[in-house]
């Protein structure tokens, strides 16, 4: 029964028509011409420029009309009364889709199964308490080149994830490949309909757990990315001031382990965050 509760939820809020924005940017995501805030060590051990994250900060034009929209959804939904229905955290399938690259007899990106029971495990753990949870829904694995050389560009970027996504309306998609000089990039959730095969997580195959990106290899890319998956934005927005990721008591900091607002986020789990 509670676990029916949870998936009705979960179902309910994934599919709900949760008005797109439509002052998003043409493209939300950071693809070339950046200057590089971190390292990221190479397969052959060089090291190269790169970002962090390619997820541009939403204007404060566009912040309102998300919580315009949010007003809205609950509002129509009933949403308080659905939320305080439900029992434990909203379950979420997650998806891997690995892409591989074979040059010379040398294949580069192959994470394995064990990598990505890590990353499942480091996910629970950062998101443990806070309304939701993670379950593998299964694991795809492609050799292609091009998808794996071009995923940070927004053509090829879509044309691997229309190929392989699964239900994006109800499952996270995470797909490991080289998206460029990031180490990762995900899409808010007003974004694009829920069922756009856009939706989802693209990270660096050496920053999973275990990864060869020194520094960036514990699982935490995966972890960051889910975030903005989840409605969150940096809370260093505004220079580390107020308001910060837009939830009063969480202090403003360059973190993201904590859900703060996204539609699905039940009330018993803000009421944790604010504890
Ligand atoms: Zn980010």
């Amino acid at each position: 029964m509670h676990k029916r509760l949870t998936l009705a939820l979960s179902a309910v809020l994934a599919v709900a028509a949760f008005p797109a924005a439509t002052q998003q940017p043409a493209d939300p995501i950071i693809r070339e011409s950046a200057t590089p805030n971190i390292k990221i060590r190479n397969e052959d051990g060089s090291v190269r420029g790169g970002l962090r994250c390619g997820v541009k900060d939403p204007s404060q034009a566009e912040r309102d009309a998300v919580d315009r929209g949010l007003r809205q959804f609950r509002k129509e939904t009933n949403f308080g009364a659905l939320a305080a229905s439900a029992v434990g955290p909203i379950t979420i399938p997650v998806w891997f889709h690995i892409v591989t690259k074979s040059k010379n007899g040398v294949v580069t990106g192959n994470v394995t199964n064990a990598q990505i029971a890590d990353q499942m495990q480091v996910l629970n753990d950062a998101y443990a308490g806070r309304g939701f949870s993670f379950t593998l829904g299964g694991t795809t694995r492609t050799s292609n080149s091009r998808w794996f050389d071009g995923c940070g560009r927004s053509g090829v970027e879509s044309a691997m994830k229309s190929a392989l996504a699964v239900d994006p309306a109800h499952n996270l998609n995470i797909y490991s490949c080289k998206p460029g000089d990031l180490l990762g990039f995900a899409y808010f959730p007003n974004s694009f309909a829920e069922t756009d095969t856009r939706h989802g997580v693209v990270m660096l195959h050496s920053s999973f757990p275990g990864g060869s990106t020194a520094n960036y290899n514990e699982g935490d890319t995966a972890t960051h990315e889910v975030g903005h998956y989840l409605g969150l934005y940096h809370t260093f927005q505004g220079g580390c001031a107020a308001p910060g990721d837009s939830v009063a008591d969480t202090p403003p900091e360059p973190a993201l382990h904590s859900v703060a607002r996204w539609v699905a986020i039940p009330a018993p789990a803000v009421a944790s965050i604010r504890s």
